[in-house]
């Protein structure tokens, strides 16, 4: 009884935090600025979000604060180059950041991920120059919260098949319908939003607008009470006859729905990264919890069905890694990466669950509590199979790939 206590005491939140060594055998071929931008990604996450992450999770507060802190840092202008006010680095940084903070909580990771690959980027990619230097800085900053609105009620994973629409009326464009499960739906200072600009089911029938919170006909609707994921604002966008300048238009009439398929194969790659930091938390909490507890007078480690356990986890988050570091690689060098993108994103998130699922055994009965960290990383797991196109589209698009040839 005493020992068991001792274990649990140790691992009460926060105060197990404070003897919290990694085991991460994962760090290899990072590059020296790679390393650099991740122990900076991992000292912030231990020191500003550890401290609180149950109290925002139980509350689902979305902790503006610590994005504001994290601009400071460069961390929402990750892929920005510096002339634009961002970090200027890649997509191997990129990862880094994501997992680092998702290995402390995964709602702001996912945050993280949803302002910098969704929104900023897809400013930064089909932006013209006027809207860069507009929009850009404020966003690289962290003054300005970005977010990202594709889906609606009525269409997920169909998404071409929208009823948000955009008419054109004189020099603006009048937007109506909704938009819902938005990563800073409520929050966000500024949103792009794809729109049906043509005929339903029409080839090329939508268009991307930015749209700032503020403007007439546009507010924040319901916020989800969520399974996982609680501290990142999930919530609706509604727009009755909100009317948008054209001068806030994302490239070509017609083009929002190819761009948005554009911006999702560098996003599958951050919920890839998003995986591995939750798969890595839960792992590294298992392996340390399992040298610690005591049966049958030995550490549960010492049992082959715990050890053999753990080998899976390690094993799965390496080949987790690799797929996803393949596809930064690709989307660093302008290369194709839908397939790559779309197999990191299938792999590593059904590995989060897997890992914290048995993270959550290994850790017995006080897994199942709030007391202890998997319970959170099973939960927040979840979303990565189902966020920017479920388990089943990756395959869809990965199977569309894969017989092209
Ligand atoms: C926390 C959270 C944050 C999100 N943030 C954003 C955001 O910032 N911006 C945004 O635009 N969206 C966001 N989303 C929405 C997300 O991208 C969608 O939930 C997702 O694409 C799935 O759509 P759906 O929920 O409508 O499911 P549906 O499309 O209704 O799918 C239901 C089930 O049917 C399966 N299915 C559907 N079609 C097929 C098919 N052809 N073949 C086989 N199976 C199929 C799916 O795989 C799934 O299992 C977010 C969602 C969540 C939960």
């Amino acid at each position: 009884m005493f020992a068991s206590c001792q274990v649990i005491a140790k691992w009460l939140l926060p105060g197990f935090f404070n003897s919290w060594h990694k085991i991460d055998p994962m760090n290899f071929q990072q590059s020296e600025l790679t390393q650099q931008v991740a122990r900076t990604a991992a000292d912030f996450a231990e020191q500003y979000i550890r401290p609180h992450v149950m109290e925002w999770d139980e509350s689902q507060e979305f902790p503006l604060h610590i994005f504001k802190e994290m601009g400071k840092l460069g961390l929402m202008g990750v892929l920005v180059p510096e002339e634009y006010g961002g970090a200027g680095l890649g997509y191997f940084e990129y990862v880094a950041i994501i997992e680092e903070i998702a290995k402390v909580c995964g709602s702001i990771g996912l945050s993280l991920a949803a302002h910098n690959s969704l929104c900023t980027n897809h400013i930064l990619t089909f932006g013209n120059e006027e809207q860069k230097r507009k929009y850009l800085p404020k966003l690289a900053s962290g003054e300005y919260i970005g977010a990202w609105g594709l889906t609606e009620p009525n269409t997920g994973s169909d998404a071409g098949n929208m009823r948000c629409t955009a008419n054109k009326s004189g020099d603006s464009w009048v937007l109506n319908g909704t938009k819902c499960w938005i990563t800073h739906g409520r929050s966000g200072d500024l949103a792009v939003v794809i729109a049906r600009t043509g005929e339903p089911r029409a080839k090329d029938n939508a268009t991307a607008f930015i749209v700032e919170r503020g403007v007439a006909g546009f507010a924040g609707g319901k916020k989800e009470n969520k399974l996982g994921m609680r501290a990142s604002e999930t919530a609706e966008m509604i727009f009755d006859n909100c009317h948008i300048p054209d001068e806030n238009r994302l490239g070509n009439v017609g083009d929002g729905f190819k761009q948005s398929l554009k911006i999702l194969d560098g996003g599958r790659i951050s919920i890839a990264a998003l995986s591995m930091g939750i798969a890595k938390g839960a792992y590294e909490a298992a392996v340390k919890y399992s040298k610690e507890r005591q049966q049958f007078d030995k550490p549960i480690s010492s049992f082959q069905g715990i050890a053999f356990k753990l080998a899976d986890m390690a094993t799965e988050i390496i080949a987790a890694e690799l797929l996803t570091l393949q596809a930064a690689e690709r989307k660093n060098k302008g290369m194709s990466l839908s397939k790559e993108a779309a197999m990191a994103k299938y792999y590593a998130s059904e590995v989060a669950v897997k890992v914290a699922t048995d993270a959550v055994q290994v850790f017995g009965g006080y897994g199942y509590t709030k007391d202890f960290p998997v319970e959170k990383y099973y939960r927040d797991s979840k979303l990565c199979t189902i966020g920017e196109g479920t388990s089943e589209i990756q395959k869809i698009v990965i199977a569309r790939e894969v017989l092209k040839s």
